[in-house]
């Protein structure tokens, strides 16, 4: 059977996948700094060059910013879009790197091996095991399984400037039936997860004003409104004792976690205090009635992320001011617009206001949640592909972050996309000492190679 030949040849082949990603993890990609373009450049036309050597019809294709690569397989079944992003964050501050940040090697952490470098597993080793699932099929086979399209891009960490126009223009040529995402990590240790559902996010500023002038508290303290006071009132108001967002609407049009979601999410064992212990905390403070894992992934928050107004410097000052401000987001799920929830908050906020005092917003970012429709059935060949590779089942999971590139795809080329990857979180993606455990990158290339075989059906 042609997989079990492919995985064999994975596996053989294992020390030359590792040396090719090392090469490429010896160009300094770094996106944000200008000194870096050519490095930028170089990374782009070196992997644009061996996807040639795999028989893929490859391009660097110019923007204004960094270069994007497309790369077209010539093979039939299935269209499927594999993006990944080939430019790295900076290294800074290099003095905590315990080697050159471009001189990629094995290390030992923790009795495992790891490849050692920025960029490792964010995300040129991610992408790579992609790459190198497809060099294994033609090796084997001579074709790849489904027809491939390879999209990488150079600015996804100085925020892809160039993205959007790109797909714009060239969304005929892109959009495919399903897309391939490689950027995110595994559940836990021996259990792959598929992000299937991404957050939204809206933030506002407030700015609370009442007395024109700030004010002596001994002349005017009782008699004139301190709108902190006003501010911090309407603060404790966003959250009742359950920890329910009072915001009227707020919940409206949410659905509920579907039985066959809850299960999955159940039988990951996810452990709060696990999650919590770490950074010092030991009680879930969201929704009384949910769980952890749905506060994360299918429950939207309120959070205060910044107040100030008053004297905050050294020594005292009696003051009563005359402002004061907090910078408020909310996280939010499907079925929640992001346009209606900011009049519906600023309209509450309005009517907590007492004489005399008046309300300022600055409307920050607001974007909508995204859900994948997963009745797609490459959806279920990834999961059953996973599931084969991992020692645990893989599972749909949610993402209380956000992945643009993969709403853009949603909403620029129309299709929904298989958000999976290999990371694990301590992989310090963006810190000194990135690492990739070798482990990763070889099962991640197994579970590709296993994902392209089941879409052929
Ligand atoms: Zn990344």
């Amino acid at each position: 059977m042609s997989l079990d030949a492919v995985l064999a040849r994975i596996d053989t082949d294992l020390d030359q996948s590792t040396a090719r990603l090392m090469e490429l993890l010896r160009i300094q990609s770094i996106s944000t700094d200008p000194a870096f373009d050519a490095e930028v450049a170089r990374a782009a036309e070196w992997l644009a060059a061996d996807l040639r050597r795999i028989g893929f019809d490859a391009s660097v294709r110019p923007t204004t910013g960094h270069p994007m690569v497309v790369a077209h397989g010539a093979d039939d079944g299935p269209h499927v879009l594999f993006y990944g992003h080939y430019d790295v964050q900076p290294v800074d501050p290099l003095n905590l790197w315990h080697r050159d940040p471009f001189d990629p090697a094995i290390e030992e952490q923790n009795g495992v091996k790891v490849i050692r470098a920025r960029g490792a597993s964010d995300d040129n080793g991610q992408l790579m095991t992609f790459v190198e699932a497809c060099r294994a099929w033609k090796a084997v086979t001579g074709k790849l399984p489904a027809r491939v399209t390879i999209f990488f891009e150079g600015e996804e960490e100085s925020g892809s400037p160039s993205l959007v126009p790109f797909l714009e223009a060239n969304a005929e040529e892109l959009r495919a039936e399903v897309a391939l995402i490689c950027d995110t990590g595994l559940f836990s240790d021996g259990t792959p997860g598929i992000v299937t559902q991404l957050r939204g996010m809206l933030q506002e500023e407030i700015t609370i004003t009442g007395p024109s002038i700030d004010l002596h508290s001994g002349m005017f303290g009782g008699v004139a409104m301190n709108p902190i006071r006003v501010l911090s009132g309407i603060l404790a108001n966003l959250h009742d004792a359950q920890g329910t967002v009072q915001v009227p609407g707020f919940y409206d049009g949410i659905p509920e976690l579907s039985e066959e979601l809850r299960a999955q999410w159940e039988g990951l064992g996810f452990n709060v205090e696990g999650f919590l212990g770490p950074v010092g905390l030991s009680h879930p403070a969201g929704e009384a009635d949910r769980t952890p894992l749905e506060m994360i992934w299918s429950r939207p928050t309120a959070e205060v992320n910044g107040i100030w107004g008053g004297y905050t410097g050294a020594g005292f000052k009696t003051v009563l001011p005359s402002q004061a401000h907090a910078k408020i987001s909310f996280r939010l799920v499907a079925g929640q617009d992001p346009l209606r929830l900011r009049e519906n908050f600023r309209d509450w906020v309005q009517a907590q206001l007492p004489p005399d005092c008046s309300a300022d917003f600055i409307a920050h970012g607001a974007s909508p949640a995204s859900t994948m429709d997963i009745s797609h059935p490459a959806f279920d060949v990834a999961r059953t592909a996973l599931s084969e590779e991992w020692p645990n089942e893989a599972a749909f999971i949610g993402s209380g972050g956000s992945i643009p590139v993969a709403g853009y795809f949603k909403e620029i080329l129309g299709m929904d996309s298989i958000l999976a990857g290999f990371g694990r979180d301590d992989d310090a993606i963006h810190s000194p000492n990135e690492k990739y455990d070798l482990s990763s990158f070889h099962h991640g290339i197994r579970s590709w190679a296993r994902i392209l075989h089941g879409l052929s059906g």
